[in-house]
């Protein structure tokens, strides 16, 4: 564990863009969005707690629509991974606006039960085969930690007014017209 730095080097063994459910936030789909000119139903899927692994059920971010709950993530597909993935050269292609869970993995954040920062470690269950034969410093992982912490109240309340909406033809892509129609009716 390292405040400032992490001994781990990363040996681009692709996991992380082929294997691994990436669950952007409502800020991440706007820059995407925006960067991108992509609509985000079609970069986006919204997952049921069986098609997603290490979510806890109570997560404040599961939308409710009937008896099912789901989860927006970065569509992606069984074989050839993420939506974002080129697949010849097996880059991101937007590097530069990636989510801030692809930016933040393979490590795991730590804080005191008091929710105080304590420093970065590397995640041991999420399949990064984790080398160790560098140091990489976390300073600008802890500027995503402190913008990521700032969003979370609310990114709860956006789930909140979705999950109020007892329409029963509410699909979870309805989650998104209420981020990105109102900055869209903004410009
Ligand atoms: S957005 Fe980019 S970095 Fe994130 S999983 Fe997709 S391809 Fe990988
Ligand atoms: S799983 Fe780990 S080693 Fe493999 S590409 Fe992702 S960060 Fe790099």
């Amino acid at each position: 564990m390292g405040r400032y730095h992490v001994k781990f080097k990363c040996c681009q063994c692709g996991h992380c863009c082929t294997d691994v459910v990436c669950l952007p936030t409502p800020w991440d789909v706007l820059r995407i969005a925006m960067n991108t000119g992509v609509d985000p139903e079609r970069f986006l899927e919204f997952l049921t707690p069986e098609e997603i692994t290490g979510v806890d059920k109570n997560d404040p971010t599961w939308l409710f629509v009937g008896d099912e709950q789901y989860m927006m993530a970065l569509r992606r597909d069984e074989t050839t991974g993420c939506f974002f993935l080129d697949q010849r050269t097996k880059g991101c292609t937007i590097y530069e606006h990636r989510p801030l869970l692809c930016r933040l993995y393979p490590f795991k954040l730590l804080e005191t039960r008091g929710e105080i920062f304590k420093g970065f470690s590397l995640h041991s269950d999420v399949g990064c085969p984790r080398h160790q034969d560098d140091i990489f410093n976390t300073d600008a992982l802890y500027a995503l930690y402190l913008d990521d912490k700032m969003h979370q109240d609310d990114y709860g309340e956006l789930v909140e007014a979705f999950n109020k909406n007892k329409d029963t033809n509410q699909r979870p892509e309805d989650f998104l017209q209420l981020f990105v129609e109102i900055e869209r009716s903004s410009k």
